[in-house]
């Protein structure tokens, strides 16, 4: 796909999908040639997002690029000052001023690059990011390999002890024992409670 950036001014880019869809190493690539081309480039992360080392936005097939980690949007804001191009990794986690934040920077002439989960394990959409999306002038969405059948994978399944985790568990869970999955709608197993929770997502 042939995409023609606006001449004038910045704008924002958004890199969704579930896990394992290669979001951060997208990111990375993307970044990588503006610095190839000498502009000034900077990824921020939120300071939740301790997976790897805490300097590196690191992508799950080893790709790697340093990241600043900021503890809030007006960190991120303060920080992003003088640079041309700004990547936000894990962009679902940061509170929702990061879409005012976002458009803030797009409009002061930086190229935004926010990467994210779009939905959360439940299949819900994630935090900050339907905002995003919507005010994106490019949106990407990736998709990984369903763990069980191979297909086309746009959600992530959470497991704990190998069973679909409940669905009222919390939505962000950090240094916990669950595992996921990337899998197709149709390999999705909501949490045993969610029918009673009367969830629409349910399969
Ligand atoms: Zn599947």
């Amino acid at each position: 796909m042939i995409r023609i950036p606006p001449q004038r001014g910045g704008w924002l880019e958004v890199i969704c999908g579930p896990m394992f869809s290669g979001k951060s190493e997208e990111m990375i690539r993307r970044l990588r040639r503006a610095e190839i081309a000498g502009q000034r480039v900077v990824i921020f992360k939120p300071r939740i997002d301790d997976r790897f080392d805490a300097a590196d936005v690191v992508s799950h097939a080893g790709a790697r690029m340093r990241a600043v980690p900021v503890s809030s949007v007006a960190e991120l804001v303060a920080r992003a000052q003088g640079f041309e191009v700004v990547g936000i990794d894990e962009v679902q986690f940061f509170e929702h001023p990061v879409v005012s934040a976002s458009l803030e920077l797009a409009e002061g002439g930086a190229r935004v690059v926010a990467a994210g989960l779009d939905q959360d394990f439940r299949r819900l959409p994630f935090g900050p990011i339907p905002e995003l999306l919507s005010h994106a002038e490019f949106v990407d969405k990736l998709q990984a390999v369903c763990h069980r059948c191979g297909g086309p994978a746009t959600t992530t399944q959470r497991l704990v002890a190998g069973k679909p985790a409940p669905y009222s568990g919390e939505t962000v869970l950090v240094g916990a024992a669950e595992q996921y999955e990337a899998r197709c709608r149709d390999c999705h197993e909501p949490g045993t409670d969610a029918a009673a929770l009367g969830a629409s997502a349910a399969a």
